[in-house]
């Protein structure tokens, strides 16, 4: 009996140390390079998927969301061969069949045309899925419209295809969309990640239809194709702009949340260099212990990512007196670091700091509703969104007070 208490202890002793231990020095973070938003065959891109997601793991990529519209990649899909609309042409398969073996596509033939089964989330999973190394995040393009205006929403992680919701207006369809998504991930237990894309894309996202929802977190501050105006134009602010107008009417004024906002590709082409929408633009980097899909939404859920269109940055930090930011330099770069935010009762989006160097810190004076940052680098990015652009990092805004 003395020799099973004598165990018992030692072994809670043994235990608590352990947890101690564990809890002093949690596993440590890792940045995550990961894509939200992508397209393949299974709605409007021009390849089979697995050509999309051997480009996003041979580029470097940790994790790849297949965004198709309105539908999930599973189930049987047959596409056309041919050179019709919507038909995979033979000289593109020709390449296909050359980087992955003349056995790894299936075809079968339906009233004299030849077709092409799209493979699986499920399938590709077994190709191009390893352990810390490559990981897919089941997603999709929730695609709708409100009298002809576009409203596209991604979702990330969740289980079932969740169904355009329509709604009365333009905030009604944003709200609805946003439920569902809730709903989705309540039902399922899992985090799931909604995004809004492309506000500016055919000009269908007013600065106020994106600050009133108050339940819309996260959107595109950078959505690679070159047609989704991020920059704006003469009448309409860019997305830097809206995401400060968003930021200073919901902690100045509307009680609400941060907006947080990412970079994705919403590539549909890949076999042209240079087109409208190419891979590789733009992207998040998350930080989280291991490459997990759970973890990975969560940490995107938390607000810890930045966005990048080429800027790769060793650390974001912030407490209650500073936020700071260490750049990756690469050699023979400049790195300019603009700290970007609003005062109580002061300017929209003013800038309130810039650095140069690969480190900046910015304190705070008390009066800033928030502050975020951007990281410019001196070099331009070999396939841009648009010609004038330079290699740049979005950091989250932090709060730094609320007016309301
Ligand atoms: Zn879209
Ligand atoms: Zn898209």
């Amino acid at each position: 009996m003395r020799d099973w208490l004598r165990q018992l202890f030692l072994l809670t002793l043994v235990s608590f140390l352990i947890l101690t231990v564990a809890a002093r020095h949690p596993a440590e973070k890792k940045w995550w390079k990961g894509n939200t938003h992508t397209h393949t065959l299974w709605s409007d891109g021009d390849a089979p998927p697995e050509w999309t997601a051997d480009w996003y793991k041979s580029h470097g990529y940790h994790f790849l969301v297949l965004s198709d519209h309105n539908i999930l990649s599973e189930g049987e899909k047959w596409v056309g061969i041919g050179t019709e609309k919507r038909e995979f042409p033979p000289d593109r398969l020709k390449k296909v069949l050359e980087r992955f073996g003349a056995g790894s596509i299936e075809a079968r033939e339906r009233n004299g045309k030849r077709e092409l089964r799209l493979r699986t989330l499920t399938e590709l999973r077994k190709t191009f899925e390893e352990p810390g190394k490559f990981l897919f995040i089941q997603g999709e393009e929730i695609t709708d419209e409100w009298r002809k205006v576009s409203i596209h929403h991604n979702s990330v992680n969740h289980v079932h295809v969740i169904p355009p919701t329509g709604g009365n207006s333009i905030r009604d369809l944003m709200e609805k969309t946003l439920a569902a998504v809730k709903a989705e991930a309540e039902k399922t237990g899992k985090p799931v990640l909604v995004h809004l894309n492309h506000p500016n894309w055919k000009w269908a996202i007013t600065p106020d239809d994106l600050a009133y929802v108050l339940e819309e977190r996260y959107f595109e501050v950078f959505d690679g194709a070159r047609d989704s105006a991020n920059e704006g134009d003469a009448t309409r602010p860019s997305t830097e702009q809206m995401w400060d107008h968003v930021l200073a009417l919901r902690l100045g004024k509307l009680g609400g949340e941060v907006l947080y906002g990412l970079g994705t590709d919403d590539a549909h082409e890949y076999f042209k260099d240079q087109a409208v929408s190419n891979p590789g633009r733009g992207w998040v980097m998350v930080r989280a212990e291991k490459l997990d899909a759970d973890e990975i939404t969560r940490a995107l859920l938390a607000g810890d990512f930045y966005a990048s269109s080429g800027v790769t940055l060793e650390d974001v930090s912030s407490d209650r007196e500073s936020l700071s930011i260490r750049v990756a330099a690469d050699a023979g770069l400049t790195y300019t670091t603009r700290f970007i935010g609003t005062r109580v009762g002061g300017k929209v989006g003013e800038l309130l700091q810039e650095t140069a160097g690969d480190r900046a810190t910015y304190r705070f004076k008390g009066d800033e509703l928030y502050v975020r940052a951007i990281v410019v680098s001196s070099r331009r990015p070999v396939n841009p969104y648009h010609k004038n652009d330079f290699e740049t990092a979005w950091v989250q805004p932090v709060v730094v007070r609320r007016s309301k």
